[in-house]
């Protein structure tokens, strides 16, 4: 498939041409911008993307219209379609009026939709699938050199993916890929087909992995797979997810270990039991519970029921009282009746979750509920996610109440919230994940991303809690984190910054970030 548009300009490598010209300045390196839809683990392949391409000599956007745009896409949900094709639109005058810009798409809807993407955007050059992100910066270089587009997708991984480059969205935090791919067929669900069967990674290199994070200046991890808990399935140890967070509790100077996401189907006592008895795994779980209604259930081959669920949140409670618990929930799904959906806020008013990503159902085609009879309404469905909000609204309300008062150790993160440049507050997660806008008192030594609070909760909302303390109540812990903040800083302003408390400019991948709300 060959494209109109000419492509002279230089790459990311000097040219032949610049290096026989010893006194004109070497080319701009090429810039680049990946834009990211769905889920944590395309975040996470954002960071591989990134790291890719800075490998190549590519550096990151500033601001200014990129020279590579790339897309890591998600076919989870309708709107992400609309959203990439809508995306792509925008890019193409741009692209017209940019000679030698190029626009990739990578993630499982290109893995999905292959040379549909180039039959719709005929201007992009480069479609790339879920296990071959590592081609991206050959398929650039060859979609240059050969002026046409390039199609590349593999059915199953060669290299597992956290052997790539990895630029990370964060010094403080990171994500480690512990298994991609799923052995189970949820019937709404199309990561199967794209991501294909579980792969896990072996422990000692994801070990390794997060203890090169720890001595980059890291104090947390969030261990990720699409189902966490059937990790070791491939090489036969049913325990290995406990034993690896156990493992996750020697690492010195890792302060905070999360995990997902788990399914309940899978979810063992002795992965409580690790929770419970591992210091530095936090009071947090994210369970999905897609449905409380058993029939539902069944229809989307989800192997749990609604009691087991419940059970496994009161397990979780005896053994961590404090763990906030999130969620998924699907509402509508085909033959979904007012009774199924009565069964869903039963489940919800009794699991008490802390918070809950729900989603309307909307047909993804290639998914075997796509076909399914039944197919609900919008405006039942619409009616139903409202209720739904409402009640788990109120409920996260009601949970976020009872921190008030209590003393909560919260890490500094560099994003701030909507109304930070009038309240002065800054933000941060506490143990539990919940999001928290504090104050620093006045004449109080301000922290820097990475660094630790301990604050007193003041106030409560359903989405965030607030803490403005006293100089009494406040107390500040310098981490290596922080230090590697301003680490991070110094090298991308090209001047040492010592103590840059202020600075709340982060390492930019040019994904759109979620907004945090703030009172
Ligand atoms: S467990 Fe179900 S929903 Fe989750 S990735 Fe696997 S098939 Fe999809």
């Amino acid at each position: 498939m060959s494209l109109t548009i000419p492509s002279s300009f230089s790459g990311a490598q000097p040219s032949e041409e610049a290096g026989s010209l010893p006194h004109e300045a070497a080319p701009r390196p090429r810039t680049y911008q990946v834009r990211t839809f769905g889920c944590q683990m395309n975040v996470h392949d954002s960071e591989r993307m990134a790291g890719m391409l800075e490998d190549a000599g590519y550096v990151a956007a500033d601001g200014e219209q990129a020279d590579v745009v790339v897309f890591n896409t998600c076919a989870v949900r309708e709107n992400a379609d609309n959203k990439l094709y809508g995306n792509l639109g925008i890019l193409a005058p741009v692209k017209a009026a940019n000679p030698g810009m190029q626009i990739a798409v990578g993630g499982c809807l290109a893995q999905k939709d292959r040379e549909t993407i180039l039959k719709k955007a005929p201007w992009v050059d480069a479609v790339f699938g879920t296990h071959n992100v590592g081609a991206l910066p050959a398929l650039l270089d060859r979609a240059r050199h050969n002026n046409e587009a390039q199609l590349e997708i593999l059915e199953s991984l060669d290299v597992f993916p956290s052997t790539l480059p990895t630029k990370r969205d964060s010094v403080y935090s990171g994500w480690v890929s512990i298994s991609v791919g799923c052995n189970n067929t949820c019937t709404f669900c199309i990561v199967p087909a794209l991501r294909g069967k579980e792969k896990d990674r072996r422990p000692g290199d994801i070990l390794a992995e997060i203890q090169a994070l720890v001595d980059d200046g890291a104090i947390e991890v969030t261990l990720l797979g699409q189902n966490v808990n059937s990790y070791g399935v491939e090489f036969g140890d049913r325990q290995a997810f406990s034993k690896l967070l156990r493992a996750c509790g020697d690492i010195e100077g890792l302060e905070r270990v999360r995990f997902t996401s788990p399914h309940p189907a899978a979810f063992t006592d002795d992965v409580i039991d690790a929770m419970a008895e591992t210091p530095n795994v936090m009071p947090q779980l994210h369970m999905p519970l897609q449905s409380g209604s058993d029939s539902i259930l069944r229809a989307m081959k989800r192997s749990y029921r609604s009691t087991k669920f419940l059970g496994i949140l009161d397990k979780v409670r005896e053994k961590i009282p404090h763990a906030a618990i999130s969620t998924d929930i699907i509402v509508g799904f085909p033959g979904e009746t007012e009774e199924d959906f009565q069964a869903t806020l039963d489940v919800v008013e009794q699991s008490r979750f802390a918070t809950a990503f729900t989603f309307q159902y909307s047909k993804r085609p290639g998914t075997p509920a796509a076909d399914l009879p039944d197919q609900l309404p919008k405006a039942v469905v619409q009616e139903r996610f409202e209720r739904l909000t409402a009640l788990q609204d109120r409920i996260a309300a009601e949970e976020n109440r009872k921190q008030l008062g209590r003393r909560v150790e919260v890490m500094v993160t560099a994003q701030s919230g909507r109304k930070a440049e009038e309240t002065h507050r800054l933000s941060g997660r506490s143990q539990d994940q919940r999001l928290v806008h504090f104050s620093v008192p006045e004449g109080a030594p301000a922290p820097r991303p990475g660094d630790l609070v301990t604050v007193t909760i003041t106030e409560a909302a359903a989405f965030h809690l607030v803490a403005d303390p006293t100089p009494g109540d406040y107390s500040l812990r310098r981490s290596r984190a922080g230090d590697a903040w301003d680490r991070s800083q110094a090298d991308s302003c090209g001047a040492p910054a010592p103590g840059a408390g202020a600075g709340r400019k982060g390492v930019s991948l040019g994904m759109p970030s979620l907004p945090l709300r703030t009172p």
